[in-house]
């Protein structure tokens, strides 16, 4: 059962690749607006680099856990850009705190969700209405835990904090960057929303039916 959870890493990490493929001259042409136009680029080369090595491991017979971090020391390793150093590292927390021997139930998965978030904060020291993925994170960790707390099943938990998410994504429009490179020129991306977070409510929003399945 723990190698099917392996397995459904690698299919989270594939769906993340579909999605921001599809999604990277968007993604591009937001982060132009204010930073410097690479975070749909740095996305995909990061998810491509992830993808690849998160499949690399599962053939060698890794377990969860050390296919999620082998996946974000590549992500990190490959993508360039700030938002691939914290989403390598955020990968790496998850797969160290859900492991490689169990199948997480819904306190795991909340709790590996909530070491992806503290390690991308611990690094990036982002706050909530800073206008970066932080804005995104911390609203599906929190909903996803008081979800779980309820007894909500985990996919209908990681469906419904998806949804916060995305809605958090898209409130960042009226907020001005104070991290990154978009502060320069923060007045310009009012009225967009921040990039990194807009696509961390879509890639979390994918993978759900992989994680929490
Ligand atoms: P770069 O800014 O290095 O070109 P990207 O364009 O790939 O990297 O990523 C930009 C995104 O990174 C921003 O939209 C924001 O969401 C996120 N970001 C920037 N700085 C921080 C930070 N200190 N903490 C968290 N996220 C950040
Ligand atoms: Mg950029
Ligand atoms: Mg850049």
């Amino acid at each position: 059962a723990s190698r099917g959870y392996a397995a459904a890493c690698v299919g989270a990490l594939a769906a993340a690749q579909a999605s921001l493929h599809g999604a990277e001259e968007r993604l591009g042409r937001m982060d132009a607006i204010a930073g410097d136009g690479d975070h749909g680029r740095g996305m995909v080369r990061g998810v491509d680099a992830a993808a690849a090595a998160a499949t690399a491991a599962y053939g060698l017979g890794a377990g969860a856990g050390d296919v999620l971090a082998a996946a974000g020391d590549a992500w990190a390793d490959k993508a360039g850009g700030t938002s691939g150093v914290l989403w390598g590292a955020g990968l790496r927390a998850f797969g160290e705190t859900v492991g490689n021997t169990t199948v997480p139930g819904s306190s795991e998965l909340a709790a590996g969700v909530a070491a992806f978030a503290d390690r991308i904060v611990e690094l990036g020291k982002a706050e909530i209405g800073d206008k970066t993925m932080v804005d995104a994170l911390l609203p599906f960790t929190s909903f996803l835990s008081s979800q779980v707390a309820q007894g909500t099943a985990p996919e209908d938990a990681w469906a419904a904090a998806a949804r916060e998410a995305a809605a958090a994504a898209e409130a960042t429009a009226q907020l001005l960057p104070l991290k990154g490179r978009a502060r320069p020129l923060a007045e310009k991306s009012l009225g967009t929303a921040d990039p990194g977070a807009t696509s961390l409510a879509m890639v979390f929003g994918v993978m759900g039916p992989h994680f929490a399945g």
